[in-house]
């Protein structure tokens, strides 16, 4: 295992300043969002542990007594986290609440953009290429918040506590109470000359183009997540999560339920009665509907596997085609007598004209009501 001084280049009896100072030098250098170098992560990995016990008095006490290395290395294993590294980073106190200075840096926040994508990308999903308007590092300062060629200046006020305290009359008597620094706002530094490209922020807001893989089988609601991808801290603080909310557009064709598509196809009467072979426009190109010999209005044909893709096991929905059946209009004579004939053959009405009294049935019955019997 290396030596801890020596990973972060610093002599044995370098004040907490020096380490500090050493490590964000580094660090700037070796953040896996700042450079491409293969072998950066795990020098990265290296002097952040390094840092972690050199940066707490106690443990760089136990490590210089050859205590070796500290149990909260561990943390960074297997992918460490933001917190480990924000710890690290930034040493004790950083936290909510803790004492001593805040940290500048924060992880940024979240973002939540919205994708509208058509039935076929749903189904089966596709490749986009979005606009995305963040916050990002400043190119300028890098995250340092100063002017390039300044640093931050330890508060004259507080002496770096980020903190002042006051005495204060009460009842009881004088109490003593601290409140965060007026000066520096808390952070134990000042800037004395902030970067003007952001206002000593640290960062920027910038559009940036961004390819999403939007997997099939999503559907109105569906949110994907693209790690780091959302808004960038302030002072160089990594970034938060973009989520990508899909909205799919009506379709003229097929409404969706679950992952199952719905249709209806206008059936001639004719082919009802018959049964045919009816094309039909799916997303998957033309498919043949078979409708059976004597199909009834609002049967159902499904077309199994043509629906959505599921999102999370493999398979596909249904396509469900509920038939509606087209009485024909516009006779001419032929098809009239044929239609005719073929109602006699079915004994479905009487022989032309019987129609008739049905209908003055109708009437004599209301002419019955009106003359009062
Ligand atoms: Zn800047």
């Amino acid at each position: 295992m290396s030596d801890y001084y020596d990973v972060l280049g610093v002599s044995r009896d370098a004040s907490a300043e020096d380490i500090k100072r050493a490590y964000r030098k580094l660090a700037r250098k070796l953040h896996p969002d700042v450079t491409d170098d293969p072998e950066a992560g795990d020098r990265f990995k290296e002097v952040s542990q390094a840092y972690e016990t050199l940066s707490n008095p106690d443990k760089r006490a136990l490590y210089d007594r050859g205590g070796g290395q500290q149990p909260g290395a561990a943390g960074f294993g297997a992918g460490f986290g933001f917190s480990d590294i924000m710890d690290a980073f930034f040493g004790q106190g950083a936290g909510a609440g803790g004492r001593g200075p805040a940290s500048r840096t924060q992880r940024g926040q979240d973002a939540l953009i919205r994708v509208d994508v058509d039935l076929a990308e749903a189904a089966f999903g596709a490749e986009r290429s979005i606009q995305v308007d963040t916050a990002v590092l400043c190119p300028t300062c890098k995250g340092t918040c100063c002017q390039p060629g300044t640093s931050p200046q330890t508060c004259d006020i507080c002496h770096g506590q980020g903190q002042v305290q006051r005495v204060v009359r009460s009842l009881l008597g004088q109490v003593m109470t601290t409140a965060p620094c007026p000066t520096c706002h808390g952070f134990g530094t000042v800037l004395p000359s902030p970067c003007q490209e952001c206002s000593g922020e640290g960062r920027v807001r910038a559009r940036r183009p961004l390819t999403i893989r939007i997997p099939a089988g999503v559907d109105t609601g569906t949110r994907i997540q693209l790690a780091a991808q959302g808004e960038v801290g302030t002072a160089g603080g990594p970034p938060g999560d973009l989520y990508v909310e899909v909205h799919e557009r009506p379709h003229p064709v097929f409404t969706r339920s679950g992952d199952d598509l719905h249709c209806t196809l206008e059936v001639p009467m004719t082919a009802a009665a018959l049964g045919a072979s009816i094309p039909l426009e799916t997303l998957d190109g033309t498919e043949a509907v078979e409708v059976r010999p004597g199909a009834q209005p609002g049967e159902q044909v499904t077309l199994r596997a043509r629906g959505v893709e599921h999102l999370r096991s493999t398979g596909r929905g249904d396509l469900v085609v509920t038939l509606e059946v087209r009485t024909p209009r516009d006779l001419d004579d032929e098809q009239e007598s044929l239609l005719r004939r073929l109602a006699e053959l079915r004994g479905e009405v009487r022989p032309a004209g019987t129609l008739q009294p049905a209908h003055q049935g109708v009437f004599s019955k209301l002419r019955d009501r009106f003359s009062g019997r």
